[in-house]
């Protein structure tokens, strides 16, 4: 400015007073930058001593005069009741000890708390335990107050809040237990999926009583959200801006020793949060935007057992610790709504925390506690059949409907790998309607397209299907969360809601106050700006799910996602631990077949039996539990022990269950397992399965079994075999050696010691240089082994990139071992059953292949199949190989087929796309299958559930070899078996699904001692199948689940039946069983209400069936699944 202005300007004042003519100040410009990062520094850290953390508590106190402490330890891992450990000694204890060892160990403490009148002023007192691992709260009448989490993890929870009577008494007792173990078990250097380490021992670092300085726990929550506005929002936005300017002059504007600045720094975060926020409390969400875009639902995710981190006692600590502390958080919070899953959980806290589980139901009937999914465990959704399944839903839907009144209207299934197709059917038959899930967001290939839409299942099912945008189930409740919410959202054309799901899980925990303090926080900054979506709390999943199907006009404005959500990961999952795959597979079998025999008997009786439906639910209990969705994939170590004994004790429970009905329904008949009684056997079997069969069994000879039965005896003499045959419909089944004599019989040549043929009339194998040379159909003479390909053992390098007990990754095909059969010998020579047995020597490991054929198979008609039969006896020691079967084959297809539950999927050869590449290894159960038109080759497999087919190479996975999370996995001996099945005929006009179920469900073999003839209580078979196609499959059959034992009671016998093609289907289901007065199409609960009446007619004869049964007509489309329930009359 020019000078020499002397004199004074006549400005008007008022211009001055609203902006100053002079400015000495050097200007207000930031560099962004650095606040933020001094932001970084207002709490813990290298300024704790002097910043925010300094002032959060006003006193600490941890003396013997106010704080008594005394210590039980149980011994040797065992973990005592409330009761029991109550009565022990307790010896004097203090802080700064040492408690241990991991895993498990539990630790009981008496505390007594002596509070200074002078505190009784202050908002809150509180006892700070933290023992380093998991604890528990009771009061001293043992009911558990609340969960700690020690450590300093991002879920530490130490505060017990002194109760303000108790506080105002001046003197609190209670109780605290210490499990040695953290919330994920107790890991080698924190790496998850290492073996836990068993001799970890935990400090007592805090047993204090405190006075929180409230205020500045405020202060720290208020900073807390500003930060994550931050660095979650866009940098040049306003709201960014805003939380930045306001977390600044927060900084500036707290005095560490003046406790009137804490008050005055909170008032400036009412600028982002708005006016009064605070005193509205859960008030927050009832004003700003109508729309709720985000809604939060706190959930604690308990793995029932994961990996080997935790057995199952442990889970019930953990569901004890979580969902008390969720209770409290509910009276503190009213906003605060609470998800669980898994019926198991809340019957193991009804049964060893009565008190919680009164408190839980009270909240249940508020709802507040909302039990969600419907299922039994959150399970496996790739390797349970289809009927475990609908017994995970069954079975969870009563026990909640039972204890609380209410069925689950979604279903839950957030950390499964993968869900089969048939999904959508089994659960919209358990009455749900709608279905969470997100682990396909963990695809380490394709990022899945969809956050809402219509999951349509295998037969045409839909659900109404949400996968939360945020990506996870343990959501923090941060603005990150709230943001990812609507920016991850792959749907918003048709759908603009999502649902955090947040709390602390896998471990258990659950939400936070802190988290919950948050959200309030983050709707307030929503009431106010639109730059972050509005989270609201206080709905429940129901409410959320009802809202998109209104807002989305029932589905219509949604995308459609068709056929299984394949995850793409966790595919070693179908093969790891081997002995709990087989337990899975043997134990849903015996179940369906005690239920069977269970049920002929209680209609067919003789007088004193009684259907068992407890030992039935008792069974079904232990192998659902064992379906949870880390132990059938890939359970080990701690909880492997749990899971092998339970499956032990389904298997002696379901044989005792089978030979105590099989006694009623062949009165004075013995299982040929037991002991033989001296003189004439008579031989019998009884059949479960629908279906015709021929089967050839070993018997015992010299035991009185008839010379004219065996047609063949072992090398040793020592064991014959025995022709069994028997008609469709199941039941008794005789030996049936007179039309066999002769006819059609196997052999095997050798041409040197290297160079052996099995053949029969519709097949031959050529085993030659230790591999499958040749697969050769005799009638059509057509050759199945391409030309310089060979089939037999294979063994790949796994070593996946992390996961190691879960994954195989894709590169593991690329370093194939192609292994060979040595020390070839034939071990059976015909005529029926030809065989050489092979060794293979591999590394550490032993592998005896035994290859089978038997008989021309003559059943079903019409067209022939001949099985080769494949067992292995192996003694494993391998670590980080996979073991294979590979059958190259002369097919041009791009599919294969898979068995699902309840139906097959079809899944590619090649790698057209990424999506095609990234299925190389597949979940099937009991086949795969390669077919072009006119001829195809099935794998058969007994206990395995892991199938590729890349090219034209079918594969079955047999063992792998991780050593996280158990070191010794799989290691040692194994026996499982496969069958190479050649049909003609597309696998759409084979009888595939027959010969692999009749691969699973071997006969029952009997004998009446004595020579004495067989009686059968059923006299004649008691349903049978007639229509144009045989595609329905007559799956269980079982009393209904309302049937009384009374004398009145209703009595009823549930069928379920399936069409297993994918086709459109009639047929009529003649019934040979008295006393049928009505029979109804109901849902998987049986229910009575909407089921539809169905028509009893009398048969016809146009279907080959007797003319003048009783029967019901019943149409299917493609992979249909029907419950039909015959109402039988009363008892006279
Ligand atoms: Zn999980």
């Amino acid at each position: 400015m020019g000078g020499g202005h002397t004199h004074s300007h006549q400005h008007s004042n008022i211009d001055s007073a609203e902006y100053p003519e002079w400015n000495f100040s050097p200007g207000a410009k930031w560099i962004k930058g650095l606040i933020k990062d001094r932001t970084g520094n207002f709490s813990g850290g290298h300024f704790s001593d002097v910043n925010l953390s300094s002032a959060l508590f006003t006193h600490r106190l941890d003396d013997s005069k106010h704080i008594e402490l005394q210590r039980w330890s149980a011994p040797n891992l065992t973990k005592p009741t409330f009761e029991e450990a109550l009565k022990q000694d307790f010896q004097p204890a203090k802080k700064g000890e040492s408690i241990g060892p991991s895993c498990d160990s539990n630790h009981w403490y008496k505390i007594t708390v002596h509070v200074p009148s002078e505190w009784n002023d202050y908002e809150r007192v509180q006892f700070e335990f933290d023992p380093g691992c998991e604890a528990m709260i009771y009061t001293v009448d043992g009911t558990p107050l609340q969960g700690i989490t020690g450590g300093f993890g991002g879920d530490r929870r130490v505060e017990y809040i002194i109760p303000p009577e108790a506080r105002k008494k001046g003197t609190h007792s209670f109780v605290a237990e210490a499990s040695c173990n953290g919330m994920f078990g107790v890991p080698w250097n924190g790496d998850i999926i290492q073996p836990p380490d068993p001799n970890r021992n935990f400090q007592l670092a805090s047993a204090d009583l405190v006075v929180p300085n409230m205020p500045a726990w405020g202060l720290l929550w208020d900073f807390t959200a500003l930060r994550e506005l931050i660095g979650t929002l866009p940098g040049n936005s306003t709201l960014q801006n805003k939380a930045l300017t306001v977390a600044n002059a927060i900084m500036n504007a707290f005095y560490k020793n003046d406790p009137e600045s804490i008050p005055a720094a909170r008032k400036l975060a009412d600028e982002v949060f708005g006016e009064k926020w605070e005193e509205r409390g859960e008030g927050i969400y009832e004003i700003g935007p109508k729309e709720a875009q985000v809604w939060g639902i706190g959930h604690c995710h308990i793995d029932t057992a994961w990996c080997v981190l935790w057995p199952y006692r442990v889970t019930q600590q953990k569901v004890a610790r979580s969902w008390s502390t969720q209770v409290d958080l509910m009276d503190r919070y009213p906003e605060h709504r609470f998800a669980c899953s898994s019926a198991q959980q809340f019957k193991w806290l009804e049964q060893l925390y009565p008190p919680l589980f009164e408190r839980v139901r009270e909240k249940v009937l508020a709802g507040q506690f909302y039990p969600i999914g419907g299922s039994w465990v959150e399970n496996d959704a790739n390797m349970p059949s289809g009927e475990a399944l609908a017994r995970q839903l069954i079975l969870g839907q009563r026990y909640f409907e039972s204890r609380f009144g209410l069925r689950s209207r979604v279903a839950w299934l957030p950390d499964s790998f993968g869900l089969t197709g048939a999904l959508p059917q089994i659960i919209r038959g358990a009455g749900m309607n709608y279905f969470f899930t997100q682990k396909l967001s963990w695809n380490n290939i394709n990022v899945f397209p969809h956050s809402t839409f219509n999951w349509v299942g295998i037969d045409g099912t839909q659900v109404l299907c949400h996968m939360t945008p945020v990506d996870t189930y343990t959501a923090q409740a941060t603005a990150g969360d709230i943001n990812k919410a609507l920016t991850n959202h792959k749907n918003l054309e048709s759908s603009s809601t999502s649902l955090l799901v947040f709390g602390n899980g896998d471990g258990g925990g659950g939400p936070l106050a802190k988290m919950l303090e948050n959200l309030r926080r983050l709707r307030g900054t929503a009431n106010t700006s639109r730059e972050l979506p509005v989270v609201h709390m206080g709905r429940s999943v129901d409410e959320f799910f009802d809202h998109l199907k209104t807002s989305s006009d029932a589905g219509r404005k949604l995308p459609n996602w068709r056929g299984e959500l394949y995850l793409e990961f966790h595919r070693g999952t179908y093969t790891s631990h081997g002995s709990i795959k087989k337990g899975n597979r043997k134990s849903e079998i015996l179940l369906r077949d005690a239920e069977h025999v269970a049920t002929l008997a209680s209609i067919f009786k003789g007088d004193g039996y009684k259907y068992p439906k407890q030992t039935l639910n008792d069974s079904w209990e232990k192998v659902l539990l064992n379906q949870f969705h880390d132990e059938v994939p890939t359970s080990s170590g701690m909880v492997y022990e749990d899971a092998e004994k339970l499956y032990a004790e389904v298997r002696a429970d379901t044989e005792a269950l089978i030979d105590s009905a099989l006694r009623v329904l062949y009165p004075g008949s013995l299982p040929l397992s037991s002991t033989p009684a001296s003189g004439p056997l008579t031989l019998f079997a009884h059949n479960t399965t629908p279906f015709a069969r021929q089967d050839i069994v070993r018997v015992p000879l010299g035991l009185g079994i008839s010379a004219r039965d065996v047609l063949q005896t072992t090398s040793d003499g020592k064991e014959g075999y025995v022709v069994f045959e028997g008609g469709a419909g199941g039941g008794l089944v005789a030996p049936g050696n007179a039309n066999f004599k002769g006819l059609n019989d196997v052999t095997v040549d050798s041409a040197g010691d290297d160079h052996f043929v099995l053949k029969n009339r519709n097949v031959q194998l050529i085993v030659s240089g230790g591999r499958i040379k040749s697969l050769f159909d005799v009638q059509l003479k057509r050759e199945l082994i391409p030309q310089g390909q060979t089939g037999g053992m294979v063994i790949y390098e796994d070593r996946p990139n992390y996961w190691d007990a879960w994954d195989v990754e894709i590169h593991h095909l690329e370093k194939p071992q192609e292994l060979k059969f040595t020390n070839v010998k034939i071990v059976a020579t015909g005529p029926l059953r030809a065989a050489v047995e092979t060794e293979i020597k591999y590394g550490k490991s032993s592998i005896k292949v035994t290859v089978m054929l038997i008989h021309e198979y003559l059943g079903p008609p019409p067209h022939p199949l001949s099985t080769l039969h494949f067992s292995a006896e192996v003694d494993w020691h391998e670590r980080h190989e996979f073991l294979k079967f590979k059958l190259p084959l002369d097919i041009h297809s791009d599919v294969a087929t898979y068995e699902t539950p309840w139906g097959h999927v079809q899944r590619p050869t090649h790698k057209n796309t990424t999506w095609d590449a990234a299925k190389f290894e597949v979940c099937g159960h009991k086949f795969t299958d390669l077919s072009e038109y006119g001829y195809g080759v099935a794998i058969l497999s007994e206990s395995k559930y892991g199938f590729s087919c890349q090219g034209n190479v079918l594969q079955i996975s047999l063992l792998r070899a991780a050593t996280a999370p158990d070191a010794e996995q799989d290691q040692g001996k194994h026996e499982f078996s496969w069958g190479v099945l050649p049909h003609r005929g597309h696998f759409l006009q084979s009888f595939v699904p027959i010969a692999a179920y009749l691969f699973n469900s071997p006969l029952h073999v009997r004998y009446i001692p004595h020579g004495g003839a067989v009686t059968a209580a059923v006299s004649r078979v008691p349903f049978l199948l007639f229509g144009r196609d045989s595609s329905v499959i007559l799956e269980t059959f079982k009393r209904g689940d309302l049937d009384s034992d009374t004398k009145d009671g209703p009595r009823t016998i549930v069928l379920r039946l399936y069409e297993a093609y994918g086709g459109h289907v009639s047929v009529h289901l003649q019934i040979n069983v008295p006393g049928v007065v009505a029979a109804y199409a109901t849902n998987l609960l049986e229910d009575d209400v909407g089921a539809e009446v169905l028509a009893l007619e009398r048969t016809t004869g146009e279907w080959g069936e007797q003319p003048g049964e009783l029967a019901i007509p019943l149409t299917f489309r493609g992979f249909e699944v029907k419950t039909i329930k015959l109402v039988l009359e009363k008892e006279g």
